[in-house]
């Protein structure tokens, strides 16, 4: 039975879990296998070489690990790093601080750059940073690609072209959480030594997979490091790669099947039109904030998210309420506002498998919500500024032409 039924479908515009398409659904339903049948190394073969996409990855190595985000940022971390390494780490909204505070309880010694929420990564501090650190003390420097708490995105090229511009060689390693499979990512490219990812995010699968790839330099910085990992050693995958087994404890199959079926709808589509499809619902949400007469919490149009925004609201309203009334009177799930920007703003999630109909959806029970809690919302009109401009944009759908 559903738990708290509501008619129709939930309107779920959380950032992460995200819907969940059909396709990925069925392929899920089905029993337990034996991992140790030839079929599911076969699988996972190609799941493997096929993960190195939504990286755009060609000399990486994957990790598909049965964990969460967090899981997937102890894994980059743990296998990479030493207790007491320094390492730079910017703090810029909930999400940064929870990675900030695993490093911190991992031991390593971490050179915080903070910055106010709403505000992306302040690079001309790590410029500074790394011209002072002739001695390479720094080992690496973690950035979160998207802040979903304040719907910031961050500029890795940068990072990448000041890291080359002092010769630095600390790594680089890049939480993708909710960027990956949505945003433009280049871990080849962009120098990226440890890109992660977690299921339920743009890759539109439940909860409990978390998805790293580590660049060569990576790999070989993890037969030094002396972090203790166990469940999370990398030394234990490679192991049954090259056995041809691949998994160290077993895997669950259903999510194998799901992954699958997420990264078969991924190349479908195409990923660059998948990253084309979120900047057009990115945009849409924008100009919808600004026509209800809202401010974005990000502050700079240089960091606007593509998979979130986070709307700031007046200060006679708790943004709060507007998330419970989402929830009670329109079955649509708004994200809350985390910590510092905590009743201060409410997040739409624009992420995953999701549409243009469905994000406007989402938007016209935006206005009527801002119109029960008492916001002087014109219905209508930040739907309106988002058809006008979905209209003029949408592309047919490629299997359909
Ligand atoms: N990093 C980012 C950017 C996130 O948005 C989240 C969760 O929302 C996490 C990490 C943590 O992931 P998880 O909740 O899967 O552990």
């Amino acid at each position: 039975m559903d738990y708290m039924y509501g008619p129709g479908r939930n309107h779920l515009f959380v950032p992460g879990p995200v819907n969940i398409p059909e396709q990925v659904i069925r392929a899920m339903n089905r029993n337990n296998e034996d991992y140790r049948s030839p079929a599911i190394p076969a699988m996972t073969k190609t799941l493997l070489e096929d993960v190195k996409k939504i990286f755009k990855s060609t000399s990486g190595t994957p990790f598909i690990i049965p964990t969460t985000g967090t899981g997937a940022w102890e894994s980059a971390l743990t296998n990479t790093l030493s207790p007491g390494d320094r390492i730079v780490s910017f703090l810029i909204g909930q999400f940064s601080l929870l990675w900030i505070d695993q490093q911190q309880r991992l031991n390593f010694n971490v050179d915080v750059i903070e910055s106010d929420w709403g505000q992306g990564a302040n690079l001309d501090v790590l410029a500074s940073k790394l011209a002072a650190d002739t001695a390479h003390t720094i080992k690496a420097v973690c950035i979160v690609h998207n802040e979903t708490a304040t719907g910031v995105t961050n500029n890795l090229a940068t990072v990448r072209k000041i890291l080359d511009h002092y010769q630095h060689p600390a790594l680089f390693l890049v939480d993708g959480v909710s960027s990956i499979c949505a945003l433009d990512f280049r871990m080849d490219e962009w120098g990226i030594d440890v890109a992660l990812t977690g299921s339920q995010k743009a890759l539109s699968m439940p909860t409990g997979m978390g998805i790293v790839c580590a660049s060569p330099k990576a790999l070989e910085a993890s037969q030094t490091a002396k972090s203790v990992r166990v469940f999370f050693d990398w030394k234990d995958y490679l192991k049954f790669y090259k056995m041809g087994t691949y998994w160290p404890y077993t895997p669950s199959i259903q999510l194998l099947y799901g992954l699958r079926a997420a990264l078969d709808l991924l190349f479908e589509e195409g990923l660059d039109n998948v990253i084309a499809r979120h900047s057009r619902l990115g945009k849409a949400t924008r100009l919808a904030v600004e026509a209800w007469g809202l401010k974005n919490c990000t502050q700079k149009e240089e960091w606007y998210s593509d998979t979130v925004t986070a709307v700031l609201v007046p200060p006679y309203i708790d943004s709060s309420e507007i998330v419970r009334r989402g929830w009670k009177r329109y079955n649509l799930s708004l994200g809350l506002g985390l910590n510092k920007v905590a009743g201060k703003v409410f997040r739409i999630g624009h992420l995953g498998n999701l549409n243009e109909l469905q994000l406007l959806g989402c938007l016209a029970g935006v206005e009527m919500i801002l119109k029960d809690v008492g916001y002087p919302v014109k219905l209508g009109s930040g739907v309106a500024a988002a058809c006008a401009f979905l209209q003029n944009t949408t592309p047919l759908i490629a299997s359909r032409i």
